[in-house]
């Protein structure tokens, strides 16, 4: 059943203390990738959940969303749009900046990739703060695309990203402490 299915996912990813810098405890998702079966259970959990949702556009946050966004995207039948960091994408770009510890940071998606109307979920391996869906929600939304939920792995209750994220809904597998 999903408890099981959650069981071995959970227990696939590794923790890795100190990393990348003192006090940060880093979910280390490339230990699911090594296990076909927690790695398939992963997608297919995110695919029963969107298949019959009418989602037209599954946007995947760089560099980890790349890697959950697009076997989730080519099993329902969507798109993928990749979100990248600033200065990767070689067309026309809009961009979003969000607040870091220190400094901000931006992500950018291709003029073009969505229309308006669309139905999108965000895909990210992990929401800490949220201040990454965030500016993902922000900039679909600038382009009239209506975004029906965010979908990560993991979720660190503890940073109060679900709260970040106001009223939009948010689809976690595994929460870490
Ligand atoms: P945030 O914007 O604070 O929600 O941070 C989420 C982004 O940072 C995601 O793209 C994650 O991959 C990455 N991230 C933040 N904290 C961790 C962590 N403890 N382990 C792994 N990735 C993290």
């Amino acid at each position: 059943g999903d408890d099981l299915r959650l069981a071995r996912i959970a227990e696939a990813i590794r923790v890795i203390p100190n990393f990348p810098k003192p006090g940060i405890m880093f979910q280390d998702i490339t230990t699911l990738l090594l296990d076909p079966k927690a790695f398939k259970d992963t997608i297919d959990m995110f695919v029963e959940r969107y298949k019959d949702m009418n989602i037209s556009v599954v946007a995947g946050i760089e560099a980890r969303g790349f890697i959950f966004g697009p076997p989730i995207a080519l099993a329902i039948g969507a798109k993928f749009v990749p979100m990248r960091k600033p200065k990767k994408l070689p067309g026309e770009v809009i961009s979003e900046e969000y607040s870091l510890e220190y400094g901000t940071d931006r992500i950018e998606m291709h003029v073009g990739a969505v229309r308006e109307g669309e139905r999108a979920i965000i895909i990210d391996d992990l929401v800490a703060t949220g201040g990454t869906l965030c500016a993902a929600i922000r900039l679909l939304e600038r382009v009239g695309v209506n975004v029906v939920e965010c979908a990560c792995v993991i979720e660190l209750p503890e940073l109060k990203g679900r709260e970040r994220l106001g009223d939009r809904p948010l689809f976690v597998l595994v929460k870490a402490f």
